[in-house]
């Protein structure tokens, strides 16, 4: 396996506020971004609205100020939601290259394509532009990150052969599922000789912290393996992916990634069952398959902290409730999350949400949930 496979998702990055995505603590991500470099890794992915822009500024800090630009390769995106004309193209692209200092990109991306914004990538003529940057040397490879069905990407690759590479959401727990599609969407890219850039792997953490019965499970495998370990082995192993992205949050996630992405092979039959296993105790497990994007969040009037309140729903049902109170520490960190933001009771359906979630979640749906378990 390419001991380069690991790419360090720009996404996740530790803060020196928790409350404010924009406050990346630089001095932290500087180590990780130096050790990620030290161990043989060289691939960084960020994008636009990643930390509120914060993200594609911390390139300039970790890498282009203080790395040789040949020792590192950054990809970077267009958001179709911050297109409204032709001239945001440029607009949008000479400023990724002021903020992050790179000159060049190496991979070049156009940002959460679905049916959607396929067409409004066709209304402002983005895939020609695209292939101008690349005559113009400003970027290496272009290419689309895909949250759509493969009937959709199929459509999208036969109209644009000239799209290099595809990014997937791709991951165990996603791999059969009937809205992600990742086995469909990865056979589809590969059917079109498609190099493949995974995506979520972990799925936003959900397959870093397991239900017991499911780390247990997979412990008696392989004791030293964490269960995010599993997870990027199972999508490293597939056969045309070149790069596995993982958004790190801190030091000890990095060297466990990087430690294990040293020397992975793809995983044997009886792992891929044991995967399969964990599969059938996630989905009775009733969790919410979000993934902590944070794309539903600066829409939503209510100002509900989308995310974070499903994160919190998630915990609390791997967590032994108390048996007098039915209480969890979850129902605490949710009283202190609501002080500063509206509560899942205060959704009004709008579904402004709904239109920007990758993973096609019924938002106002899944936040009534959330209301009946913590309000109620
Ligand atoms: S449907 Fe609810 S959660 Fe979604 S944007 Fe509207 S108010 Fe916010
Ligand atoms: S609800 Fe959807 S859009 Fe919002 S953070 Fe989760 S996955 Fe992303």
């Amino acid at each position: 396996m390419d001991t380069k496979k690991l790419g360090f998702g720009l996404m996740r990055l530790p803060r020196t506020d928790p409350n404010d995505n924009t406050a990346i603590d630089l001095s932290c991500a500087k180590t990780m971004a130096d050790t990620f470099l030290e161990r043989g890794f060289t691939y960084f992915d960020t994008a636009w609205m990643y930390h509120g822009g914060a993200s594609e500024r911390a390139v300039r800090e970790l890498l282009t100020s203080r790395h040789p630009r040949d020792s590192y390769t950054v990809a970077t995106k267009l958001h179709p939601g911050f297109v409204k004309s032709k001239e945001d193209r440029d607009r949008i692209f000479n400023e990724q290259l002021e903020r992050t200092g790179a000159g060049y990109f190496d991979y070049y991306l156009l940002h959460s394509m679905n049916a959607e914004y396929d067409t409004l990538f066709d209304t402002y003529d983005c895939y020609n532009w695209l292939v101008e940057k690349k005559r113009q040397g400003l970027v290496r490879h272009i290419g689309f990150s895909f949250h759509d069905t493969a009937e959709v990407l199929e459509r999208v690759l036969s109209a644009h052969p000239e799209m290099e590479f595809v990014q997937l959401q791709l991951n165990y727990l996603d791999w059969d599922s009937e809205d992600v599609q990742s086995r469909l969407c990865y056979e589809t890219a590969r059917r079109h000789g498609k190099p493949v850039i995974v995506m979520e792997p972990v799925k936003g953490g959900t397959l870093a912290n397991l239900p017991p019965a499911a780390e247990t499970l997979l412990r008696e495998i392989h004791p030293d393996w964490s269960p995010a370990s599993w997870a990027v082995r199972f999508a490293a192993g597939l056969d045309g992916v070149f790069m596995v992205l993982s958004g790190m949050s801190n030091m000890e996630q990095l060297l466990d990634n990087t430690a294990y992405m040293a020397d992975a092979a793809p995983l044997t039959e009886a792992e891929l069952a044991a995967l399969r296993q964990v599969v059938t105790i996630l989905r009775a497990d009733g969790a919410i398959s979000c993934t902590g994007c944070g794309y539903c969040v600066d829409g939503c009037p209510q100002n509900i902290a989308i995310p974070r309140c499903f994160s919190l729903y998630n915990e609390d049902k791997r967590q032994d409730p108390d048996e007098q109170t039915d209480w969890t520490p979850p129902f605490s960190y949710y009283e202190i999350l609501i002080k500063n933001n509206g509560k899942a009771s205060d959704c009004i359906g709008c579904g402004l949400c709904k239109e920007v979630c990758p993973q096609h979640l019924d938002i106002p749906t899944l936040l009534g949930r959330v209301a009946t378990r913590f309000e109620e």
